[in-house]
């Protein structure tokens, strides 16, 4: 047996399917999960010494690469500062106001420790604010595992294939509805049929895959949604900061009340925050009456990491992270069976004729395909996210060389599978 094998072994008695969240077990790619024992720039090695360029980055916040200097230095002074204090700090103003700077509709921001705690705690404020409690969502659309967003998500539960959740409680699901993603004519019914207390949207859909809104789409639905007198939030977890040096809303021209973060303004440490306007985030307790807290929100060491990070997030940064997208995008793009959804710093190759433009469409792709090129890839050093229904990360740490590996193992894949 492998180490990877005996641990996953150890692991499936100490924590439910050997992992800590479920899309790590890699059963979607017919697979046993594998066991990381260091990360380094654009490699992770596994227990067993193998070598591979990674795609995955931790899902998102790793755009920097693993263990960046500069991150690294960042948490190891302020680890021996102490880890947490539960009391303000003046990294978590600095990293308020450089977000602020950034992204043009937010004004404040309120820290958590997660990404699903930033959705929950939006969801809350808009509630709050608008005396309602339906929320809209779209299939496909994974925004962390809050009980009313998860009928229809993406990410893990499209993996599994599971509509919603076992748990959640009937009146929580009752109070959301979940409209196709670039259906105009559902999206109108829905706003005519509801009275909203928000819509929350990805500003490019990475959880079915990368799905880019079509154009319009973002429009009907900002204008819509306020019609009816509910707020827009966006779902800039894996966006923000990651498409666009001003977050995925100034690239796709969305202007959302809310905006919920999470993954690259942590750094690869737990941190998430819900932002938008003075007088919306004003709203939240001790300034206001919606209660919410964390004791190790906005924590020093998440704080110092996600500072690091944005700090080498310049404009040219991303001039970099679309050229080695698109040049992984020309080479999936060759293969005859591929098509492929991206936009710069995220892409999904598709077994699939067509990139799918909704969740119904993403689901016809050739998942079985997709499995038996994702371990094909595993074994040429090459780490896919392990499912047909998430993104690949590309990070300013790849390489030329990284991408050149991995094209070569794309065509030995595509041929092995044929
Ligand atoms: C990852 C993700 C979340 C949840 O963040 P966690 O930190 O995993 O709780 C929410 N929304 C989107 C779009 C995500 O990709």
């Amino acid at each position: 047996m492998t180490s990877s094998e005996q641990l996953y072994q150890r692991g499936l008695k100490a924590l439910p399917g050997g992992v800590n969240s479920p899309v790590r077990a890699m059963r979607s790619i017919g697979r046993d999960p594998i066991f990381i024992a260091s990360g380094y720039g654009s490699h992770i090695r596994d227990v067993d010494g193998n070598d591979y360029v990674d795609w995955v980055g931790s899902w998102g916040p790793l755009i920097l690469g693993h263990a960046h200097p500069d991150v690294t230095k960042a948490v190891t002074e302020s680890v021996r500062r102490g880890t947490t204090f539960g009391a303000p700090t003046e990294g978590e103003v600095r990293l308020a106001e450089l977000i602020a700077e950034r992204i043009p509709s937010v004004e404040m921001l309120r820290m958590t420790s997660s990404g699903t705690e930033a959705t929950m705690s939006a969801l809350r404020l808009a509630r709050a604010v608008t005396g309602r409690d339906r929320i809209l969502k779209f299939a496909g659309g994974y925004h962390g595992h809050v009980d009313g967003l998860l009928s229809e998500a993406g990410s893990g539960l499209a993996t599994q294939g599971i509509p919603a959740s076992p748990g959640v409680p009937a009146a929580a699901a009752a109070e959301t509805v979940t409209v196709p993603f670039n259906d105009p004519e559902a999206l109108d019914n829905a706003l005519k049929e509801h009275r909203f207390a928000a819509a929350i949207v990805e500003p490019v859909p990475a959880n079915m895959g990368v799905v880019p809104a079509a154009e319009g789409f973002f429009k009907q639905l900002q204008e819509g949604i306020h019609a009816n007198g509910g707020l827009l939030i966006a779902d800039e977890v894996i966006t923000g900061f990651r498409v666009h040096f001003n977050g995925g809303q100034a690239y796709t021209g969305l202007e959302p009340d809310l905006t919920v973060m999470g993954k690259i303004i942590g750094g690869g440490l737990p941190a998430g925050a819900v932002g938008g306007s003075r007088e919306l985030l004003e709203r939240f307790a001790p300034a206001g009456d919606v209660y919410q807290a964390g004791t190790l929100s906005g924590n020093p060491l998440a704080v110092a990491a996600g500072l690091a990070t944005l700090a080498k997030l310049e404009p040219d940064a991303y001039v970099r992270l679309e050229a080695l997208t698109a040049r992984l995008v020309e080479g999936f793009a060759k293969a005859p069976n591929l098509s492929v959804g991206s936009v710069p710093g995220l892409l999904t190759p598709f077994f699939r004729a067509q990139a799918p433009t909704r969740y119904a469409e993403a689901a016809e792709c050739d998942q079985e395909a997709y499995g038996a090129f994702a371990r094909a890839l595993l074994a040429r050093g090459v780490y896919p996210p392990a499912s047909q229904f998430e993104a690949w990360f590309p990070s300013l740490a790849h390489t030329d060389a990284d991408v050149d590996r991995t094209l070569a193992a794309v065509a030995e894949a595509l041929e092995e599978l044929a």
